[in-house]
């Protein structure tokens, strides 16, 4: 950088955020970033069309009230003024550090989980601190401990790398500990047994953010939401863009929470070939944590798992090779359909 580097100090230190590859050409069987692999439901395609043919001249509607209306009914929340919208989740998480975490304060997240929370720290300025999970991947008792200089924590829940929960009971009594806000992060609590929506009714420290990336497959779409006690949105609310979700992802979305039926089916079809795939991946000598995301996490005990993942790239099969430092590393497969689970499967069969 030359001397007049016009940016902020926080920016020349940190690392960027390296999201999981998305190759533009070439014919991938991609089970390396937890996309769905089945289209959306036929309701939002249809809903995008028909909100472009009526004209995209006007701004949308800040607030995406029509979202917000038919997600609080399907989920079962008070009303609208529980859930702010966001461009994906991440956005939703960019809003909750701007919002509550100071230059110079802190902020922790477990590991390994998502590296995300890292980077929103480092713009800000902000310190992260990690907590180890335990080797059966349960969070220590010091992960709810802290000062008042701790001003937010975040738990993936269900994690990821590992597809694990804690239970709500456990989730409330962290949030309980804690000096500061816990965000459960649930964006992939549609494909678990459990999930924390309930707890904001019992706790105003408790955030739980959602995204309709994974189980509702429209990550392209970007749209994600918070929900939380009414007057911790509305100060949510002073930070976002004013119009941050446009006018075809509200229309979209608002059909895609409304597909209850749909998202029953599935995240039925997930499940079961998750289940195929954990039972497969244990034959082969992997060792495999019982996922209730729709990914599987698995470490094999003598094979490197790096040249797994780059002999299955050479054979055009894309999954996720991640390496925690001072932690270990393994491969994070998503689920994708039966057809791409069974062709990953067969080629690591060679492999080994
Ligand atoms: C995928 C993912 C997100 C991001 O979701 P988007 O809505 O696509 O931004 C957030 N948190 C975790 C843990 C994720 O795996």
């Amino acid at each position: 950088m030359p001397s007049s580097n016009p940016f902020r100090p926080a920016l020349a230190k940190m690392q960027p955020y390296v999201p999981g590859e998305q190759p533009q050409g070439g014919k991938f069987i991609k089970l390396n970033t937890n996309e769905n692999p089945y289209p959306a439901p036929a309701a939002v395609t249809d809903a995008i069309t028909a909100a472009a043919a009526a004209g995209l001249q006007r701004y949308p509607d800040p607030t995406a009230s029509s979202f917000r209306r038919q997600a609080a009914e399907v989920l079962g929340l008070p009303g609208p003024e529980w859930i702010l919208a966001g461009n994906g989740s991440d956005e939703i998480l960019t809003i909750l550090v701007r919002a509550i975490v100071g230059e110079g304060q802190r902020l922790r997240l477990p590991y390994p989980s998502y590296i995300l929370y890292r980077t929103l720290a480092d713009i800000q300025g902000a310190v992260w601190e990690q907590t180890a999970f335990e080797s059966d991947w349960k969070l220590p008792a010091a992960f709810g401990e802290g000062d008042e200089d701790l001003r937010l924590a975040f738990l993936p829940n269900p994690n990821s790398p590992s597809g694990t929960v804690l239970p709500p009971e456990e989730v409330l009594s962290l949030a309980e500990r804690l000096p500061c806000p816990l965000v459960v992060d649930e964006a992939y609590a549609d494909f678990a047994d459990s999930h924390c929506l309930d707890l904001v009714r019992q706790s105003d420290q408790v955030f739980v953010t959602r995204t309709l990336s994974k189980s509702y497959a429209l990550a392209g779409l970007r749209f994600g939401f918070v929900v939380a006690q009414p007057q911790l949105i509305a100060e949510l609310q002073k930070i976002k863009d004013s119009y941050n979700c446009d006018t075809l992802s509200i229309a979209a979305a608002t059909a895609a929470i409304a597909s209850t039926d749909w998202l029953a089916d599935n995240v039925a079809k997930i499940k079961a070939t998750r289940s195929r795939m954990q039972d497969r991946l244990t034959e082969l000598g992997f060792n495999v944590t019982p996922s209730q995301a729709n990914f599987v996490w698995c470490q094999h005990p003598h094979k490197s798992h790096k040249e797994l993942y780059e002999q299955l790239k050479r054979s055009q099969i894309l999954v996720r090779y991640m390496n925690f430092p001072q932690w270990g590393d393994g491969l994070r497969i998503s689920v994708g359909t039966d057809d791409q689970a069974d062709a990953c499967l067969l080629m690591l069969s060679q492999l080994l």
